[in-house]
């Protein structure tokens, strides 16, 4: 609807790139509804702007999802319409950016990217008692590197912020000295980077480049584990780093003695400065947390529903946020309230509850994998679609009380041995693939929403 309406009739101006995503969102606020807006376009940040190409940013993979599927085409019409020219437009997730530089530094001819998230700064950062030691050593490193706490070494459970705070520190050091030359890297990055620099005989472009930081930040270097030449680089890096006084700030799911494989002169290093750990954090500070959230992406929620929350995930401020992103889009596009009532079910278990017709199991699958439903009943092997393919057969299997061969029959007459083997494979996929698991988790939303309507 709003398409072709306004949208043809932007003036084209030559602005530079970087304001090109303020223009476009300011555009599409005095077209979207404000709930749409709120919830989906204001909290996309650029995170690299070119000539032809934007790349956005959302808060996470199922915020990306919905986006992508909803709003890409006219983000990029908006945006060529702006431009004057064709813009590809992409849009990745919070948790999937943080390998990619950032534009700011890109554009200047810094000896090295400086890949921070915009949105991991201490601002955003909520203290509670199980992160105050880190949040303070963070802070004091942040404002004096390479002095009391070199290295510090932060380390906790999955999603409870090392990788936030450890950029944070990254942000406010550059905010202190702009000309401080900040490097953030994750080990895989690191190990890659290695690899890449053996295999071309540049090793001494890689040592020049990770030698010259000012401040080194490593993250996931329990992903070290087992990789002796990576180690023996690191080592050297470390020392070289330490010696001439930089800051090395590494983060770690686990302690230093409990990674495995981990040479014990690592192991001795990454203890000689501080270890501070991030506990899951307290009641209060999970509401704290979304409060906070709530506010920055300007979003009104009943206290109640953020206790709801709060007290419904506990271990993981990831899930945490995404319960919240999930249960504002489910209020924005279902027109409900945001209440208890209205948005437990979605967050329950997980499940689309009620009756789930089969056909929209194949329609919503085909949907989200961009593929045809024709396409998973036929009998393609090609990669899309077979995967598409089982990912239907797992969700007709989980959402519906149809028996295995009848399940076979709404995919084109599959036998019910294949329909087995796909509800293990999208089982045993999903634990390690959190891609997949999104668009799964995409599905469901979209087969709850359906249930509901009916
Ligand atoms: P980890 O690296 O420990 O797996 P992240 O730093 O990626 O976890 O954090 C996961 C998500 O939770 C991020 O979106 C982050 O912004 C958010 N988050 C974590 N801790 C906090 C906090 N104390 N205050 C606000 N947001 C937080
Ligand atoms: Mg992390």
């Amino acid at each position: 609807s709003l398409a072709g309406r306004s949208v043809l009739h932007v003036a084209a101006s030559p602005v530079p790139n970087s304001n090109l995503w303020d223009q476009v969102r300011s555009e599409l606020q005095s077209n979207l509804s404000k709930p749409t807006f709120e919830t989906w376009i204001r909290p996309a940040v650029c995170v690299r702007a070119e000539q032809r190409r934007l790349v956005l940013e959302a808060p996470n993979p199922f915020a990306a999802g919905w986006l992508r599927r909803n709003y890409l085409g006219l983000i990029a019409e908006v945006a060529s319409a702006i431009s004057g020219g064709p813009v590809e437009v992409q849009i990745q997730a919070g948790d999937e950016a943080s390998s990619e530089p950032v534009s700011r530094i890109e554009a200047s001819p810094a000896p090295a990217p400086t890949p921070l998230n915009p949105r991991y700064t201490f601002q955003r950062f909520v203290v509670g008692p199980n992160s105050r030691m880190a949040h303070a050593a963070a802070l004091a490193v942040a404002e004096s590197p390479g002095r009391e706490f070199n290295p510090l070494f932060l380390c906790g459970g999955v999603g409870l912020g090392k990788t936030h705070l450890m950029q944070a520190i990254g942000h406010y050091r550059l905010e202190i000295d702009p000309d401080s030359r900040v490097f953030y890297v994750s080990t895989e990055t690191f190990t890659n980077d290695l690899i890449l620099a053996i295999r071309k005989d540049g090793m001494q472009a890689f040592r020049d480049r990770y030698r010259a930081a000012d401040l080194i930040m490593v993250d996931d270097i329990q992903f070290i584990e087992g990789k002796e030449y990576t180690q023996e680089e690191f080592f050297h890096t470390f020392n070289a780093l330490h010696e001439a006084g930089r800051q090395i700030v590494i983060a770690s799911d686990r302690p230093p003695s409990q990674i495995q494989r981990l040479q014990e002169r690592l192991i001795s290093r990454f203890s000689m400065g501080l270890i501070a750990d991030i506990q899951a954090p307290d009641l209060e500070t999970r509401m704290a947390i979304l409060h906070k959230k709530a506010e920055q992406e300007q979003m009104r929620l009943p206290r109640d529903l953020i206790q709801y929350i709060a007290g419904r995930f506990t271990s993981n401020i990831r899930e945490l946020e995404g319960a919240l992103t999930r249960a504002v889009a489910f209020a924005s596009i279902t027109g409900l309230p945001m209440t208890v009532d209205a948005v437990a079910p979605l967050l329950g278990t997980g499940m689309p509850e009620g009756d789930i017709n089969p056909k929209v199991v194949l329609e919503k699958v085909a949907e989200v994998f961009g593929v045809t439903t024709e396409d998973m009943c036929s009998s393609s092997r090609k990669r899309a679609v077979s995967q598409a393919r089982q990912v239907g057969m797992h969700l007709m299997r989980q959402c519906t009380d149809l028996s295995l061969p009848k399940i076979g029959d709404h995919f084109g007459g599959k036998d019910h041995t294949t329909v087995m083997y796909a509800v293990q494979q999208v089982e045993k996929k999903l634990a390690s693939d959190p891609g997949l698991a999104s668009q799964v988790q995409q599905v469901k939303d979209l087969l709850q929403m359906n249930s509901r309507r009916r």
